[in-house]
């Protein structure tokens, strides 16, 4: 599709590193699969990727992680 951030480039399917932050706990998510802007590098995810990141940020704060980097898998 064509980039609603910066309007010229083109998304491809790939795989970025996204960092999350909540109440003093930081994560950080591996291979996170998106559509990721060919020109201004913009990352786009599917509403099922960000519904499994924020399920898998919950968990890890009810297990009482502080910090912690880990590789991103759907099926949690
Ligand atoms: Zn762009």
């Amino acid at each position: 599709m064509k980039c609603p951030i910066c309007r010229h480039g083109e998304t491809r399917p790939g795989a970025v590193t996204v960092p999350f932050e909540r109440d003093g706990m930081t994560i950080v998510f591996r291979e996170v699969p998106a559509l990721v802007c060919e020109n201004c590098g913009e990352a786009f995810h599917e509403e099922a990727v960000t519904v499994a990141l924020l399920k898998q940020a919950e968990q890890a704060a009810a297990a009482g992680v502080e910090i912690d980097v880990r590789r991103f898998a759907v099926a949690a």
